[in-house]
């Protein structure tokens, strides 16, 4: 039987470089910083990839990662590593929170689309990723509206909103 050396450990490796704190405090990262900010440090054999910090606490903290996961400081300092002072967001995430927060609300009461937007719809209905349902409620518009156009009629836009 043969001994290898074993490499550290990702997590080892990474809490040697934090200033850890009080809960609600921001730990520091006194590892190697990039020029934004973020402390970095090496993913480790067989990789040589340079990771970020923060992200690794997530990892250890919440479970791994998924590359669409997006990790978020609530104190706004980009070396804190504190899990307390970290969010995991994903990128749809955000886009249903953009729905929620603007256009939806203003669609909805429009109810009317450009011919720009019905062609969007049509490019949804082909994919059929998301029920009609869903894509009205994108589109602010109700689900009669998107089964019109999936039925292949016109949909009349309320003059020219180009
Ligand atoms: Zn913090």
């Amino acid at each position: 039987m043969t001994y290898s050396r074993q490499p550290r450990a990702l997590s080892d490796r990474f809490w040697e470089k934090v200033h850890q704190k009080g809960s609600d405090e921001c730990w520091e990262w006194t590892g190697a910083v990039m020029s934004n900010g973020y402390g970095v440090i090496k993913e480790g054999s067989p990789s040589r990839k340079m990771i970020t910090a923060h992200r690794v606490s997530a990892a250890i903290h919440f479970g791994p990662l998924k590359p669409s996961d997006v990790v978020c400081h609530s104190c706004d300092n980009r070396r804190c590593v504190n899990p307390d002072h970290l969010r995991i967001g994903t990128q749809s995430e955000n886009i249903r929170e953009a729905v929620a927060r603007g256009r939806y609300v203003r669609r909805r009461h429009a109810r009317v689309l450009s011919d720009q937007q019905a062609d969007e719809i049509r490019t949804h209905l082909g994919r059929g990723r998301l029920t009609q349902s869903e894509i009205g409620a994108l589109y602010g518009v109700q689900r009669q509206v998107v089964t019109q156009i999936a039925r292949g009629k016109t949909y009349q836009s309320k003059g020219a909103n180009q």
